[in-house]
């Protein structure tokens, strides 16, 4: 197959029917960085109006750096995967000014992956860089019959190697973003839309008319479900305790209800009394279950049961064993403070009165 004649068409298709997106009509390699960061686990529909919001709250890079990463985070909120929100504050801590302009450059960053320092690399830069997501495999393994199973190492190895010989000098940014968007609208998971696809005369799926057959997918894990118990302790001046999570992992720096997994075999008030216990020192009783929030985090589907405690009337003061930080906070209070999609829904539900009542 031609290299440059895939990317000729490739290229023409994507003048005429790319979707009109904002980060499109940019070469601020700040504000590129941003929507394929948002873009990483977030729908397109979702990322359009909270990347211009974050955009017109610090529109430059210096601006993030000096903005409190607690601030960078509760604009994160609903957005999911904090991690991500946290790299590009350090991250622009650190780059000063302007991002670096080299592929090689910009990986030294944190939170900057193959694919983050790709894309602004080869959309700001211009710079002859592959851009390789799943839509971009799941295309190559289509045009190239890929046998390996998708997710295996020795196929993430040749599609890189094959997205790295498909991408032109000439416009490599564009040629980037026209791969992944016949993967995103045409060269859809199930049913490709082969019909209107420019490339049918390349793939050697369409040429054998298998299709449906590639890329060679193995079945996913089962899902496990996890049961969570979290507890709403109130002073004597109804406000709630929190606990920040600093350090590392997926919910660092955020605040957050004492929370616990709950054991094989017991009780949501066990667990509730454990957590009062073991998170924050505090004896408490266990009251009614408040609510269930159910949610999915990676392969894990999570219930997560709010319980009213108790506070008895021996309990000393809070005692930390894995929290660096603990406040009682009003509903209000919390509202400002970083946490989680999951948590901000349990304060919304404690706000409505019959909930603040129990
Ligand atoms: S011809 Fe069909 S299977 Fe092949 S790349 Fe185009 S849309 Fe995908």
């Amino acid at each position: 197959m031609k290299s440059s004649s895939l990317a000729r068409k490739l290229l023409r298709w994507y003048d005429t029917n790319k979707r009109d997106l904002p980060w499109r009509g940019t070469r601020d390699p700040y504000a590129i960085w941003l929507s394929e960061v948002m873009l990483q686990q977030t729908t397109v529909k979702a990322v359009e109006p909270r990347w211009r919001r974050f955009l017109e709250r610090w529109p430059t890079l210096r601006e993030l750096a000096q903005a409190p990463v607690a601030d960078v985070l509760h604009e994160w909120t609903g957005l999911g995967y904090y991690a991500r929100a946290r790299n590009m504050h350090r991250a622009a801590m650190l780059a000063g000014d302007a991002l670096p302009r080299t592929y090689a450059e910009l990986l030294k960053l944190p939170g900057l992956g193959e694919y983050t320092a790709a894309a602004v690399a080869s959309i700001a830069h211009g710079e002859r860089v592959p851009l390789v997501d799943a839509n971009v495999e799941r295309v190559l393994a289509r045009v190239h019959t890929v046998a390996e199973e998708i997710r295996s190492a020795p196929a993430k190895k040749k599609l890189r190697a094959l997205a790295d010989a498909l991408v032109p000098a000439n416009r490599p940014g564009d040629f980037n973003q026209a791969l992944m968007e016949l993967g995103a609208m045409t060269c859809t998971p199930q049913k490709p839309m082969c019909r209107s696809c420019p490339i049918t005369e390349e793939c050697g799926a369409f040429q054998t008319a298998t299709q449906e057959q590639f890329p060679r997918i193995k079945p996913k894990q089962k899902m496990k479900t996890v049961q969570e118990a979290t507890i709403v302790i109130r002073d004597a001046r109804g406000r709630v305790l929190l606990l920040f999570r600093g350090g590392a992992g997926s919910f660092a720096n955020m605040w957050e209800l004492p929370r616990v997994t709950v054991a094989g075999g017991e009780s949501l008030s066990d667990a509730a009394v454990r957590a009062a216990q073991s998170l924050a020192g505090l004896q408490v009783t266990a009251g009614p279950e408040l609510m269930c929030m159910k949610h999915t985090v990676m392969r894990s589907r999570i219930a997560l049961h709010v319980m009213a405690c108790a506070r008895s009337r021996s309990a000393g003061n809070v005692c930390l064993s894995e929290h660096e930080e603990a406040r009682w906070v009003t509903l209000v209070e919390w509202e400002k403070l970083p946490k989680s999609i999951t948590q901000e829904r349990v304060r919304r539900a404690l706000a409505t009165s019959a909930l603040r009542d129990g």
